[in-house]
């Protein structure tokens, strides 16, 4: 068997906008300046602290912290429930999920940041509830890029790692994979950029979601 690791915002889902949008909420709440987008964007992918850590600066507190990732959370609930559009799949994301659940020798699983109930919205959102055998998410693990995720995937697979890859479209999902003993797909679609995710050690970098199929056939000779 072969398994297929997908990180979901940035790579399954573009989540950009209500990332932004609550993590905004999220500083005025506790009277501290939002950072920029770009800033933002930077930290996608980690834990809620390990992010809030990074944006509000080394000498934020603990409390500060836990403050932050709990406005940020509740912002974030409160976006969703409004309604729209607002997590939208990326162009080709189903086909390709489609394409994967075809073959009879591949597992899908999830690796993110998200929360459980976030991931909980999500798959209910595009009607994805039972495509990902394995789902690991910030609940339960340290954060990317520490490859903990990743090792539990494989564990609950039994998949081989030398059978297994991550596509995700930050260094955090490259470095865990490496550290993780698999391969690393870079995606271009998402928040950090292609150079960068080559110089992590992604094996390629997909343009779009077209390239998958093409790709995981040279890397396992399919
Ligand atoms: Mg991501």
């Amino acid at each position: 068997m072969y398994l297929v690791l997908f990180d979901v915002d940035g790579t399954l889902v573009d989540s950009q906008h209500m990332i932004v949008a609550a993590m905004n909420r999220a500083f005025a709440a506790v009277g501290r300046a939002a950072p920029s987008r770009a800033e933002t964007l930077s930290v996608v992918g980690l834990s809620l602290a390990e992010a809030m850590t990074r944006l509000a600066g080394p000498d934020v507190g603990a409390n500060a912290v836990d403050t932050l990732a709990h406005a940020y959370k509740t912002a974030y609930f409160d976006l969703r429930r409004s309604g729209g559009d607002q997590e939208p799949l990326y162009p080709g994301a189903r086909a390709a999920l489609d394409a994967l659940a075809a073959r009879d020798d591949v597992l899908l699983g999830l690796a993110t940041g998200k929360s459980h109930r976030g991931i909980r919205a999500v798959l209910d959102l595009h009607d994805l509830n039972g495509r990902f055998v394995t789902i690991q998410c910030a609940d339960d693990h340290p954060s990317k890029p520490h490859p903990a995720m990743v090792l539990a995937a494989l564990a609950e697979t039994g998949v081989a790692p030398e059978r297994a890859v991550i596509l995700g479209d930050t260094t955090f999902d490259v470095t865990m994979g490496r550290s993780a003993g698999i391969v690393a797909l870079g995606v271009a679609w998402g928040y950090h950029a292609v150079e960068d995710l080559a110089a992590a050690g992604a094996e390629t970098v997909l343009a779009d979601y077209a390239d998958l199929m093409p790709a995981l056939a040279r890397r396992f000779a399919w």
